[in-house]
């Protein structure tokens, strides 16, 4: 839904003069065009994932003027961007810059800065610069979706050859999901692990290009990415040194064959085993990929009924009985935990795969390996397999609609992939949800050797009430995790600053150093200021931190 909201004047970065703002503009349209400046004085409208706003949050978890934009800007080329650096350094003018802007859960396209000059790299920068068939890699612009690049391998006939790995929603950027550290759910899931060289613009305005990059005429930028010196790409994520303008990213052969499969499991109890049987699978690579792990209740809501088809009170969580009862009436059946897996290549190398995953699970009482073959077609199962088989969805939207006005915000503590781990991090946000009266949807994602917990909470933006249960649920569940040695993988906006803070040891001496990086790299501090809890000298210690 499109939710007009309330707005009269463009939200200026706090310090710079509507005079000055006014100068600041008329001199960007100069340098730019005044076709590629747009000021932001309209009513912000919402939209939904696929049309969505790139002036400000439109799930937004704080005020609605909060973190809004002044004006977007959308450069078309490298040089363009450098053109951008170099005048907002010369303004002082803050700028935050987004690929795509559907960082949902997260901030969307909104700066951390409110104010701040939105930089859309996405609208003109979406060339695919390369696609290599030889070496199983590509080079990419800002605005080229997982969707856009599925597209163009499957156009230029190599869909058989290579596959790219996809989030759960494929209408993001390539570059947008992997700087700021985003997952598929192929085996190469861990997305910036599968990247290889950066061309990023320096706040000042130089151009640099990382790894090989570096070296005039070579062919091996995305076949090395570490180059000679330092591996300077980490400061690129998360962070606000650079605006990346191209990436490599390394494409999955065709395995020659997947399939996907489901077990589920009855006991809420049943998690911790689960975990530890799960471990040397993984580890070992009999389990192939970035599997999911999901719980019940977000079982029922991706089915795309609003929570109320199933429950009248508007507060307080759904008891779990009805949950389950609900469950029972799916393809499913009733269950607490459902394991959603793919293993790939020939058939006969699956079958020996399947058969050690199946008697490992099957250790579990209760454990149903469920037959999926008749499973209709529109059923979540089958967004799973696409996924995990590199075929970009949109299917993950669906529990979004669980309230009116469905918006959400992620916690996201990672861990190594042992029982006790996951079950002292349910146990904690299990509490939290029941305090603060939020249903409760977590979901394991399982790396190599780690696994990302990830608890969405669903709210209504609409709702004042709501969002300060979700705020309050969230940074409650920060703090305990931290204080059990837990931390965040990325995290959004309005919670930066506090994730930041927990990763203190040794006084801090970690952003500390970022800190030194911020202030050589962006002497100005125009740069996303506040991104990843990162502030530049201009703005530390004056109360920006929330
Ligand atoms: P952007 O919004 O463009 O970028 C993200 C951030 O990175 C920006 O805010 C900016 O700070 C920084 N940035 C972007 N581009 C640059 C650049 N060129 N230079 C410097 N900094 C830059 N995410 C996952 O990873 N995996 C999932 O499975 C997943 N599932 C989701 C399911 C649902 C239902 C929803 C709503 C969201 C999900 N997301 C998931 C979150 C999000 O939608 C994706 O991560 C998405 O790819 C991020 O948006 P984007 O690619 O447009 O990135």
């Amino acid at each position: 839904t499109a939710i007009p909201r309330r707005r009269a004047v463009p939200a200026l970065p706090q310090g710079v003069t509507a005079e000055a703002f006014e100068a600041a503009m008329a001199d960007l349209r100069t340098l730019l065009g005044a076709e590629h400046v747009e000021v932001v004085d309209q009513a912000l409208r919402d939209g939904w994932y696929m049309e969505h706003p790139n002036t400000h949050d439109m799930m937004t978890i704080l005020d609605d003027e909060e973190f809004v934009a002044s004006a977007v800007v959308y450069p078309g080329s490298t040089e363009d961007v450098q053109t951008v650096v170099r005048w907002a350094n010369r303004h002082l003018v803050p700028i935050f810059p987004i690929s795509m802007g559907r960082n949902l859960g997260y901030g969307g396209a909104a700066p951390r800065v409110r104010g701040s000059v939105v930089v859309d790299l996405g609208r003109r920068m979406r060339q695919i610069l390369d696609i290599s068939a030889e070496d199983f890699t590509c080079l990419v612009e800002p605005g080229v979706s997982f969707y856009a690049l599925h597209e163009a391998i499957q156009a230029r006939g190599l869909g058989d050859a290579l596959w790219v790995d996809v989030p759960d929603l494929g209408g993001g950027s390539v570059i947008g999901n992997t700087v700021d550290r985003g997952v598929g759910y192929t085996p190469y899931g861990d997305h910036w692990a599968t990247h290889a060289g950066l061309e990023v613009v320096l706040p000042t305005g130089e151009v640099v290009r990382t790894g090989m990059g570096a070296l005039p005429g070579n062919n091996t930028w995305q076949a090395f990415p570490y180059g000679f010196g330092p591996f300077s790409d980490g400061i690129f994520s998360q962070s606000n040194f650079g605006i990346v303008t191209k990436m490599g990213m390394t494409l999955m052969p065709n395995p020659g064959g997947h399939e996907s499969f489901l077990y589920t499991f009855q006991r809420e109890e049943d998690l911790a085993q689960l975990i530890e049987i799960i471990r040397p699978l993984r580890i070992r690579n009999i389990l192939e990929n970035v599997a999911q792990l999901r719980h019940v209740t977000q079982s029922v809501a991706v089915r795309g009924q609003p929570r109320s088809a199933y429950y009248a009170p508007v507060d307080g969580v759904v008891p779990d009985d009805l949950v389950h009862a609900e469950a029972a009436k799916t393809p499913t059946g009733d269950h607490t935990w459902a394991y959603y897996g793919t293993t790939y290549g020939p058939a006969e190398v699956r079958a020996l795969k399947l058969a050690a995953v199946d008697a490992a699970f099957r250790r579990i009482p209760g454990c149903r390996k469920i037959d999926t073959a008749a499973f209709p077609a529109d059923e979540y199962f089958w967004s799973r397999d696409r996924i995990a088989s590199g075929t970009p969805d949109l299917h993950e939207l669906r529990w979004c609609q669980w309230v009116p006005n469905g918006s959400h915000i992620a916690f996201s503590p990672v861990s190594p992939i042992r029982g006790h781990d996951a079950a002292a991090l349910y146990a904690l946000a299990k509490r939290r949800h029941a305090e603060h009266g939020i249903d409760f949807f977590p979901a394991f994602c399982v790396g190599l050797r780690e696994m990302h917990l990830i608890v969405e909470i669903v709210f209504d933006r609409t709702s004042a009430a709501k969002k300060a249960a979700a705020l309050a649920c969230l940074r409650d569940m920060v703090d305990d995790a931290a204080a059990l040695g837990y931390g965040e993988y990325r995290t959004h906006l309005a919670l930066m600053d506090q994730v930041a803070g927990t990763y203190s040891w040794n006084d801090g001496a970690l952003m500390k150093m970022h800190e030194v990086l911020k202030d050589a790299l962006d002497p100005n501090g125009i740069l996303a200021p506040g991104r990843c809890g990162i502030w530049p000298r201009r703005y530390r210690g004056r109360g920006w931190e929330m």
